[in-house]
């Protein structure tokens, strides 16, 4: 099963909580900056399929900036 994750980047304040917690370090900080000014959180392009749809990252999120598709 493949999953991935998408990021509202004008939600995310970039707080690195979902970094810390991801178990498969799937996100990263990008060098994109948003409208408030924060760098947004990415999901990492190259370990996608190593994403397990876990959805650790949406929960632990306090912008509720990301949402988990799998397939
Ligand atoms: S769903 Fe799980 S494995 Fe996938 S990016 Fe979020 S925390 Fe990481
Ligand atoms: S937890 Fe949410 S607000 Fe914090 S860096 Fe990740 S996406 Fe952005």
């Amino acid at each position: 099963m493949k999953a991935y994750i998408t990021i509202d980047q004008e939600r995310c304040k970039s707080c690195g909580l979902c970094i810390e917690f991801c178990p498969k370090d799937a996100i990263v900080i990008s060098d994109k900056l948003n409208l408030k000014g924060y760098f947004v959180a990415e999901f990492k392009e190259k370990p996608q399929a190593e994403c397990t749809g876990c959805a650790t990252c949406a929960i632990v999120c306090p912008d509720v900036a990301i949402e988990v598709y799998k397939s």
